[in-house]
């Protein structure tokens, strides 16, 4: 059994790229026999997009995906939307802070960056934490806590943080060397993404994790979360980015990318499906629908390296 998700969040139209991983994660768990949950990555409030959620959950059904839980069918794992499960980070937080794995940080931004001699860091954390606020007393924290309420940062371990990858292999990270102690909730109360992908993966017992590869740095953070609250770890398969012909992230200038817009112009499904697979080492390139990629369907099959979509292809798709 191989029970899986996809997890997008409704801050903007679902473009191809993301279209093709959720083909693959949900093929991947439906090879495997097992059942696919949908949850809605909704914690960045101010970002999120009034009815994106229901128009990405139609357009996966669109493209000819399904899953067994979501908000919008429910499930035993529920709630569904991350906005709803805020209960469930509190909860593992306090767990974290009893347990001595999480301590508050204090400090601003620009201290971090000023006092980060090498702000080299793996991009998404900024510069690497050097850990001013590790070794902070009770009554300093008790004094700095009465000004600015602070946030939480994990202490990490020495060392690099090693994990096999379904597509790339045997991967390690140095979160100590490269990132630092990375914060799990940030001031305003609100958990970091780190954190909250630990809390549901874990709750909602998922099997294997597939998503794109842009997240396969933060994948050791998260092996740390999983050890320091004592949850088991799923599998891990990071499939590489779709990019233009030019090399660069799929954007709306390379024309109708997302799946909003080459329904809108009389895209047929069946051809979006082949496309995505095609562009993972699967099937013809001909019109498929996804449940005839299940019988099969193997992960060794896709790049490793990000793949281009050409523009002639992207075009033929609304001829
Ligand atoms: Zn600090």
């Amino acid at each position: 059994m191989s029970r899986g998700r996809y997890a997008p969040s409704p801050t903007g139209p679902l473009h191809l790229g993301n279209a093709r991983t959720a083909l693959l994660a949900w093929l991947a768990a439906r090879a495997g026999g097992g059942s696919f949950v949908l949850r809605v990555e909704d914690l960045d409030g101010p970002r999120v997009l009034p009815g994106q959620e229901a128009r990405i959950l139609d357009e996966l059904r669109w493209l000819g995906l399904d899953w067994d839980e979501g908000p919008d069918v429910g499930g035993p794992c529920g709630p569904y939307r991350q906005s709803e499960r805020r209960a469930r980070y509190g909860a593992a937080l306090a767990r974290l802070r009893a347990a001595g794995h999480i301590y508050p940080c204090f400090c601003s931004r620009a201290e971090i960056a000023a006092a980060s001699r090498a702000p080299h860091g793996i991009g998404d954390e900024g510069p690497r934490y050097p850990g001013a606020c590790r070794g902070l007393g009770a009554s300093e924290i008790a004094a700095r806590s009465a000004r600015r309420p602070p946030s939480w940062r994990l202490r990490v371990p020495d060392g690099p943080v090693p994990f096999v990858d379904g597509v790339h292999g045997t991967c390690e990270f140095d979160v100590a060397a490269e990132v630092g102690d990375f914060v799990v909730a940030r001031a305003d109360g609100v958990p970091a993404y780190q954190l909250a992908v630990v809390v549901d993966d874990a709750a909602m017992a998922i099997e294997e994790v597939v998503r794109g590869d842009d997240l396969l740095p933060s994948t050791a953070r998260q092996l740390l979360l999983y050890r320091a609250l004592g949850l088991a770890a799923p599998r891990f398969t990071h499939v590489p980015l779709v990019t233009g012909e030019d090399g660069a992230r799929l954007a709306k200038r390379h024309g109708a990318v997302s799946l909003g817009e080459l329904r809108q112009r009389g895209a047929d499904p069946r051809a979006v499906a082949g496309l995505l697979a095609s562009l993972s080492g699967l099937g013809s390139g001909g019109p498929v629908r996804p449940r005839e990629l299940v019988s099969g369907f193997a992960m060794t099959a896709v790049p490793v390296r990000a793949v281009a979509l050409r523009q002639e292809v992207l075009e033929g798709l609304v001829r």
